[in-house]
């Protein structure tokens, strides 16, 4: 559980405005720019404190951030320190949906839900972790694919490409994506991740629909992944509709 950031600031004497102590918005004295401890602004409180959500912000200087950056910047001790203190050392005692960055959780549209209703994001936490895996899972498998359909390619139009593709993984907020898709293409078939197998499935699909086409467009190439993707799943829940009612001799 996060500190609260109330009793932070009063632990560090930042002045709080008792007009508004304990309130969602508490508001203070800013220690940052201390723009508001001039005497002919002696009834200015320049700091928000938002005591739900844990987080500030100072309306003169802009400054701000968690509750955790919050200590740190009032004790003078690094982030690492303070994070260390209330979640201890090991790294994996902070549940992976919480370590998600706010790029990563606007992808799996869950960032504005964190901002609103932190309380509710960590009840949350499981699904968020699921949808961040599926969402890294899907992504894995597309653009491997597109990657085997690059490889296929000769000369000038093979280097082009790849150079384009590494840039494709790159915009994505996946860490080591490329690294990863590298890896997977240096193992043998039957030590390939679930997610190679299938992008392997989808890169065949998509590459007899392109090479109909003379000259291979990157961007159609790319449009033939997501259309061979979909296509893949829905023959998939074809045969297995098709397995059941088998089964049941339907
Ligand atoms: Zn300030």
């Amino acid at each position: 559980m996060l500190p609260n950031i109330l009793d932070i600031a009063q632990a560090c004497n930042v002045e709080i405005d008792s007009k508004t102590y304990g309130k969602k918005e508490t508001r203070a004295k800013c220690p940052f720019c201390q723009e508001d401890a001039k005497p002919e602004k002696r009834k200015k409180f320049y700091l928000s404190l938002n005591t739900q959500d844990q987080v500030y912000r100072c309306f003169f200087c802009g400054e701000k951030g968690g509750v955790l950056k919050f200590e740190a910047n009032l004790t003078q001790k690094s982030f690492t320190e303070v994070k260390e203190k209330y979640f201890g050392k090991n790294k994996k005692s902070l549940h992976p949906a919480y370590q998600l960055n706010a790029e990563q959780l606007s992808r799996i549209g869950w960032q504005k839900y964190k901002r609103n209703n932190f309380k509710d994001f960590l009840k949350n936490r499981e699904q968020v972790e699921n949808d961040w895996n599926q969402y890294v899972y899907t992504e894995l498998v597309k653009y491997y694919a597109l990657f085997l359909c690059i490889n296929q390619l000769n000369g000038a139009k093979k280097i082009e490409a790849m150079k384009w593709f590494v840039g494709k993984c790159r915009e994505l907020p996946i860490p080591k994506m490329y690294e990863r898709i590298i890896n997977q293409h240096n193992k043998e078939d039957k030590d390939l991740d679930k997610w190679a197998i299938t992008g392997k499935q989808v890169a065949r699909i998509a590459w007899k629909v392109s090479i109909k086409t003379v000259d291979i467009k990157l961007n159609d190439l790319f449009i033939n992944i997501l259309l061979a993707d979909f296509f893949y799943k829905k023959v998939k829940i074809h045969s297995h509709k098709r397995r059941v009612s088998q089964k049941n001799n339907i």
